[in-house]
């Protein structure tokens, strides 16, 4: 039951990755701390915006727990270990140590999700380079662009940002650095934005590009998708190695089962989920189990419904969101 005051608090899943398949995640840092704001973000807006790197969850911590969930797997496979942060992972100062020790305690593959942002200090490419795969996000292709889409803390620029995924794929062997971009309706989709961004990507070289879409609670009420025809020429102008990402509608049918011991609050603080998903997640639970769930969960302030594209949306408590928490309606964003 998720209302279990042991319940794991860095580690959650496995959940049905988009693009890892069965991952289990291991979260860093604090809901919702990051040094990006983005319009697109589905985790509320940022709070606090900090630039700052420190031990935000002790190292053991968050490694004992790994332990734990990794014994209580076997041997139920997982295809991923994933780090990925209800905020930016990287900003965890111990990032490196963390990496390498789930590395020697698994023999999955690990991947870090990471808007990449500090790729451009020497130390935090040295500290993921131990990972299999990293995933750094390039949404932008010119500074402006990047400020409107990330809207990044101040001591963060566009060309530093650009630097230092560059530097950090000079230094990943191949196949292991896939850039992630997501495409909101006009602001990266239109001919000029995804060409700056193509000549950008070009100097960097990824081994893949990974097109995803604002399909799950973006922050701010504007934010919507591409057209298929807006979908259609990003994947021509960024060129072969950009794929789309399968939309989360299509993870029922790649027959990945549900976490062993479902902790929904652990989940949404990482991936909101539509409440009509949930059917799917907990697929051998009845209608009622899951109903009694979420009231249960909603009564205990523990979690939130939030209502994007006409559609209700179950998101961890605390997070931010403009039209939904009156407090914060006025906010700018950065
Ligand atoms: S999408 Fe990622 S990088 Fe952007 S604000 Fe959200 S957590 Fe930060």
């Amino acid at each position: 039951m998720s209302t279990n005051p042991r319940a794991p608090k860095y580690v959650f899943g496995p959940v049905p990755s988009r693009r890892l398949g069965r991952s289990l995640g291991i979260d860093t840092v604090p809901a919702k701390t990051c040094n990006w704001n983005c319009v697109y973000c589905q985790l509320g807006r940022s709070h606090p915006l900090t630039n700052e790197r420190k031990e935000y969850f002790p190292v053991e911590a968050i490694l004992a727990e790994v332990r734990a969930r990794l014994a209580a797997l076997s041997p139920d496979p997982i295809d991923w270990i994933t780090f990925v942060a209800s905020g930016e992972g990287t900003l965890h100062s111990r990032i490196g140590e963390l990496v390498r020790e789930v590395k020697r305690l698994s023999d999955q593959p690990v991947a870090v999700i990471t808007n990449g942002s500090l790729l451009h200090l020497a130390a935090v490419r040295e500290e993921l380079a131990a990972a299999d795969t990293v995933l750094p996000t390039l949404d932008a292709g010119d500074p402006d662009l990047f400020r409107r889409i990330n809207r990044p803390h101040r001591q963060l620029t566009f060309e530093q940002h650009v630097a230092g995924i560059e530097a950090f794929a000079r230094m990943k062997p191949r196949g292991r650095l896939w850039i992630e971009v997501m495409l909101v309706a006009g602001l990266n989709d239109s001919e000029p934005a995804l060409r700056r961004l193509a000549a950008v990507l070009k100097h960097i070289g990824p081994d893949e590009i990974h097109l995803t879409l604002p399909s799950r609670c973006p922050v701010e009420l504007w934010v919507r998708p591409p057209d298929a025809a807006g979908v259609q020429r990003a994947q021509s102008i960024l060129g072969v190695k950009a794929s789309l990402t399968p939309p989360p509608a299509m993870l029922a049918a790649t027959g990945h089962a549900a976490p062993v011991e479902p902790d929904l609050v652990a989940i949404v603080t990482r991936h909101p989920l539509r409440r009509a998903d949930l059917a799917s997640l907990f697929a051998d639970w009845p209608t009622t189990r899951i109903n009694a769930l979420v009231a249960d969960l909603l009564a205990a302030g523990r979690i939130q419904i939030v209502e994007r594209f006409g559609e209700p949306f179950v998101v961890a408590a605390g997070l931010r969101y403009p039209k939904w928490n009156a407090a914060i309606d006025n906010e700018t964003g950065t």
